[in-house]
């Protein structure tokens, strides 16, 4: 995958590679700011090959889309959960089953060292594998928990919490922590007024 870009992409409280990847699926997602990144196949196909994440050749079919998306609701509904620090058990049996259809791929070095194999995928059953891989992985070294969802119901976006406390909730203090303020600032007035 292509993380200078990725990066770029997010702008701002980026995971680390490669837990980016997963972030970056996430936020394919519609928001306020931007349509459905993954609306139809073309587009899937186009996102996929804009990033790196798949070989030239791959093709993507509307079931591979579907599978995809899948896996980007079960991340989101997680994620959200680590913000809330609540448990979603329903999300976590959707993954359960993607799971099952997607052992992860494995790479040794010369030196023995077993790791992700996360060279461009050749086909979206193939990434949804290596992200399965990377949500794995993050889950051993700690940084999962730290993947969220912004609480701003206008903005939900996917950030990396980077914080000392991980108590972070917005993707941006100025922008969706202020706006939150500002509104329950004007709530809390209107309701003395
Ligand atoms: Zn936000």
């Amino acid at each position: 995958m292509d993380v200078p870009r990725l990066s770029r992409w997010l702008e701002s409280k980026v995971a680390p590679d490669p837990l980016i990847a997963v972030q970056a699926l996430a936020n394919s997602h519609p928001s306020e700011d931007q349509g459905e990144l993954l609306l139809d196949v073309e587009t899937t196909r186009y996102w996929l090959l804009r990033f790196g994440f798949a070989a030239d050749g791959i093709e993507v079919s509307e079931d591979d889309r579907g599978r995809l998306l899948e896996l980007r609701g079960c991340v989101r509904a997680l994620i959200d959960a680590n913000a809330t620090g609540e448990r979603d058990a329903a999300a976590s049996e959707r993954l359960a089953a993607i799971v099952a259809d997607h052992p992860v791929p494995l790479a040794v070095e010369r030196d023995g060292r077993i790791g992700l194999d996360l060279a461009p995928a050749p086909s979206v059953d193939a990434l949804i594998a290596q992200l399965i891989g990377v949500v794995l992985r993050a889950q051993i070294d700690g940084t999962w928990e730290r993947l969220k969802i912004c609480a701003a119901d206008t903005c939900r976006w996917a950030f990396y919490d980077a914080s000392k406390n991980r108590g972070g909730h917005w993707c941006s203090m100025e922008v969706c922590g202020n706006r939150e303020k500002n509104r329950s600032y004007r709530r809390r007035r209107a309701a003395t007024a």
